[in-house]
């Protein structure tokens, strides 16, 4: 096989060194003295030099930055020295398909601000960090409306284009699946290819409304809603996001659906310096003053939710302007006054609901309202949400619990009634953020006749951080669903290439990621299922949940329990082995709304409130319906999975050069790994399994003529002249298409190698 199950050991797949692949002698073979050469540095990844020395097994590197290195053979790569200096748009054109030459192209690249670039019909996109001028005008978009593939500039307006064509010439569906990792540039390029199928498929705009301006203005609603300030980006999208663009017949854009995924709660009550709570709370507080009279706010540094971190301003945002910008959009996307004066109201609410705290009673364990200032802010938020005061203090205060016998309240102590506090808040956010997604829908409108779709994916990318919980796992299931689809795409194109060129491709074989899929979701005995399991069983703890998944899985070679704990489980993700951390999953896994909580919203006097918490029939609302978070995602991913399954897929991966969020600096290990956890190399990889080099007849003959000048001399047909040279040299192995050679790996080095004895 040509996989390895670790995600680590891709890359040296992809460079050929592992299994019994020819290659390794055949590198070996092509390296002189002489040869330019890549070889493995420790502060930049990969430097260039030239080969001094060859003994046996060793060679003796010179290289640009002014080392002597002494390395193994099998460990230097050759390096293209025909390229030019701008480095070639489509990785396919490297004559050499390996690690360093990938990232030495998009590097010299980056320099130039070509920050796209292809690797077959995967566009990779480097974040410039920096407006780059006329990047996306209107200009442009004419330019690539309509221009064949590969003709212009590798660019997003390109894969857009593409996909419109196919859409419209074939019939059929497609998506767009744009990935990478927090900060990358994924929402900005989904902007850009909305806006460039807007233009496509927009009309002349005769309504006040047309469903393309209100796809474009969804964005900044939900950006207002469910965007925040992290450490990785300053407009860090915190959901998933699937918008379905439908086209009538005659290709115009006639409805679009958004569908979300797991918003992150814990962010509305939780979050740590520099980062910030979702932007609408800091556009609230700087609306014009009427507006934050009524509500009593002020300044955000008052506010529990939103003072646990210092950071408050985003440099060049200015809050008070995005405030009234965000009603502008609302405006347009069809939300009227009164429900966006509704939704601003609830907003304040959870800001002075997190100011409400808890003290100790005197006489017992229960607690009480802390002082007159939490009574203020329990005034107001009973005020805002328009509920009974008495209520939301019992709400807050006390739970309910029901005996064979009895019906008693509870009182639970301070710490317990600022769970319970928190929880009320993010429930009503998150019922808020669903309200607004269902809003947008109906208001945007769905065309029942469409006849196709574009799909735009803009979702998280696979994370490994210190501490992994149950939200990093349930993303990275989700990159390892999108990895499976991905691989299987790139081998179906591969296969396809060949069979166009009629050559015989039986022999490629790749093993995918079944394997970590069956232990994550597999039905009965996955992952999720014994979460589910524990979750139901009310003596469950992180530690039982934690040794059941030992038990269950101890032979499995994608899970790994770490030796020393009892609470942590490690799964070998295709990007890497990331290390979970048990001790929260029961509690995150819970979808249940506390009873009190679901019965005094949907008490409330104000529609818009009681409208988030419908009252639920009796059946459902029954303790036995079990429903988590876990299951309910891994249902909406094989929706998502059936959806893409069924439309004609394009892949960005975007790439995020540093960490610094600043332009022209480019970090080599930091963009090796993310090609890696994207899949780039995956794909590079599979690609080399086959036949990793094509050139047309005519390019073939021009690099490599000279090796048999009397070949070239003679009349042949140009097939016929560049099999006569490969046979000649004695290669075995390539295979002449219709229209191209096809070398296997290494190939190209061999010749290139001669080529340079020759001159
Ligand atoms: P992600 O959605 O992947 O987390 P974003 O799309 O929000 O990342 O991008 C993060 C930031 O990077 C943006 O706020 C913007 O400043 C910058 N950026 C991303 N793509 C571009 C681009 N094509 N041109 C200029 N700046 C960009
Ligand atoms: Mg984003």
């Amino acid at each position: 096989t040509l996989v390895k199950d670790r995600g680590n050991t891709i890359v040296d797949d992809l460079n050929g060194r592992e299994g019994k692949d020819h290659r390794t002698e055949e590198s070996i073979v092509n390296i002189v003295v002489g040869s330019s050469v890549w070889v493995e540095d420790p502060e930049i990844a990969w430097v260039d030099g030239e080969v001094l020395k060859i003994d046996g097994e060793d060679a003796e590197i010179r290289t640009s930055n002014e080392k002597t290195v002494v390395t193994k053979l099998s460990k230097i790569f050759p390096k293209d020295t025909d390229s030019s200096g701008g480095g070639v748009d489509d990785m396919t054109k490297l004559s050499y398909l390996h690690e360093p030459g990938v990232l030495h192209n998009l590097s010299s690249r980056y320099g130039i601000n070509e920050i796209y670039t292809y690797t077959g019909n995967i566009l990779i996109a480097v974040n410039p960090f920096q407006r780059l001028p006329d990047l996306y005008d209107a200009q442009v978009m004419e330019r690539y409306n309509g221009a064949p593939f590969g003709d212009l500039s590798p660019h997003v307006f390109a894969v857009a284009d593409v996909a419109y064509r196919a859409m419209i010439n074939e019939g059929k569906s497609n998506s767009i699946l744009v990935s990478g990792e927090s900060g990358a540039g994924k929402t900005e390029t989904t902007k850009m290819l909305m806006r460039y199928l807007a233009y496509l498929g927009g009309r002349v705009a005769t309504e006040r409304r047309t469903v393309e301006q209100q796809v474009l203005e969804s964005n900044p609603v939900l950006e207002a809603f469910g965007n925040a300030k992290t450490v990785r980006n300053n407009n860090s999208s915190r959901f998933g996001k699937f918008v379905e663009i439908q086209f009538d017949e005659h290709g115009r854009i006639s409805g679009a659906a958004i569908r979300t995924y797991l918003l992150e709660r814990s962010r509305v009550c939780q979050i740590s310096d520099p980062e910030r709570n979702y932007h609408c709370f800091y556009l609230l507080c700087a609306a014009p003053s009427e507006v934050t009279e009524k509500y009593k706010l002020g300044d955000p540094k008052s506010f529990h939710y939103l003072n646990q971190s210092n950071c408050f301003q985003l440099d060049g945002v200015s809050e008070a302007r995005d405030y009234l910008a965000t009603r502008r959009a609302m405006n347009i996307i069809g939300i009227c006054d009164k429900e966006q004066d509704a939704i601003f109201r609830v907003v304040a609410a959870i800001l002075h609901l997190g100011n409400i705290d808890f003290a100790k009673a005197q006489e017992n364990d229960s607690s009480v309202l802390k002082d007159d200032n939490a009574k203020f802010h329990l005034q107001m938020t009973a005020e805002l949400l328009m509920c009974d005061i008495q209520s939301l203090e019992d709400a807050l205060l006390k739970r309910v619990m029901i005996t064979p016998d009895d019906v008693i309240k509870k009182s639970l102590d301070p710490h317990g009634a600022a769970v319970s506090r928190d929880g009320l808040a993010k429930t009503i956010y998150s019922r808020l953020f669903d309200w607004l997604v269902d809003k947008i829908n109906v208001s945007i409108g769905q065309d029942p006749h469409s006849t196709s779709l574009i799909g735009v994916l803009d979702i998280y990318g696979f994370e490994s951080f210190q501490s992994n919980s149950f939200e990093q796992f349930c993303i990275n299931f989700t990159n390892e669903k999108l990895q499976q689809h991905f691989n299987q795409h790139v081998f179906k194109m591969q296969q396809e290439e060949y069979t166009k060129e009629q050559i015989d491709w039986s022999y490629i074989e790749f093993v995918d990621n079944q394997d970590v899929l069956d232990l994550i979701e597999k039905k009965p005995g996955g992952i999720i299922a014994l979460l589910d399991e524990a979750c139901m069983f009310p003596k469950s703890t992180h530690e039982t949940f934690a040794e059941k998944l030992y038990q269950t899985f101890k032979s499995h070679k994608r899970f790994i329990k770490p030796k020393l704990s009892r609470t942590e489980f490690a799964i070998a993700h295709y990007a890497g082995e990331v290390l979970y951390q048990c001790d929260q999953f029961l509690d995150k896994n819970k979808d249940y709304v506390v009873a009190e909580h679901q019965d005094l919203l949907s008490a409330s006097k104000c529609s818009f409130v009681s409208g988030l918490f419908p009252h639920l029939p009796e059946e459902t609302a029954k303790p036995s319906k079990f429903s988590s978070i876990g299951s309910r995602f891994k249902l909406q991913l094989q929706q998502l999975m059936d959806t893409l399954n069924s439309t004609e897929p394009h892949y960005i991966r975007c790439v995020k050069p540093n960490n610094l969020l600043q332009p022209a600096i480019f970090e080599n290990f930091n963009i090796l790994q993310q090609l890696r956890c994207g899949g780039v190399l995956e794909a590079i990889r599979i690609s080399c399994a086959g036949y990793p080099t094509r050139r047309t007849y005519v390019e073939f003959l021009q690099r490599f003529g000279s090796l048999a000048p009397d070949v070239k001399k003679r009349d042949h047909e140009e097939k016929d002249a560049c099999r006569m040279i490969l046979e000649k040299q004695g290669l075995t192995g390539f295979q002449l298409g219709k229209t191209k050679v096809f070398l296997r790996s290494g190939q190209m080095a061999e010749l290139d190698a001669r080529r340079v004895e020759v001159l």
